[in-house]
């Protein structure tokens, strides 16, 4: 998982990523294996809101950002920071432990795509 350097694993994509290095296992399996790993703490579960479950390794704090024309999801650095959920705090009487931001919006990729055209067009060839 940490070679991939991908984030917020479907249990699908791993098991596909398992069968890619020669790892048969079925789906029950790699449900039970993330399970018992999440129970370590050596993963943690990621709710997204394409209603799958996604599971990734624990490291630093992060939030994530889910492109909505090719799904890719990917880490982005956290912009709420203590100062701010203390601010929330007190303006709400709530006391926050944690939290996990999913933005949505276009990758770069897929935004590079038609930048790119748009480059190339413009310039009247192709690279
Ligand atoms: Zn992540
Ligand atoms: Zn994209
Ligand atoms: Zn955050």
């Amino acid at each position: 998982m940490a070679a991939r350097g991908r984030h917020a694993w479907t249990l699908e994509e791993l098991r596909q990523a398992l069968a890619a290095k020669g790892v048969r296992a079925d789906f029950s399996s790699v449900f039970r294996a993330t399970a018992r790993l999440e129970t370590e703490g050596a993963l943690r579960r990621v709710e997204l809101d394409d209603g799958r479950t996604h599971v990734e390794i624990q490291d630093e704090h992060h939030d994530h950002f889910r492109c909505e024309l090719c799904g890719e999801v990917l880490a982005v650095p956290c912009e709420a920071s203590g100062a701010a959920m203390r601010a929330l705090e007190d303006a709400t009487g709530l006391e926050i432990h944690d939290h996990h931001l999913v933005l949505t919006g276009v990758c770069q990729g897929c935004r590079g795509g038609s930048l790119g055209r748009l480059v190339v067009s413009a310039a009247g060839a192709a690279s």
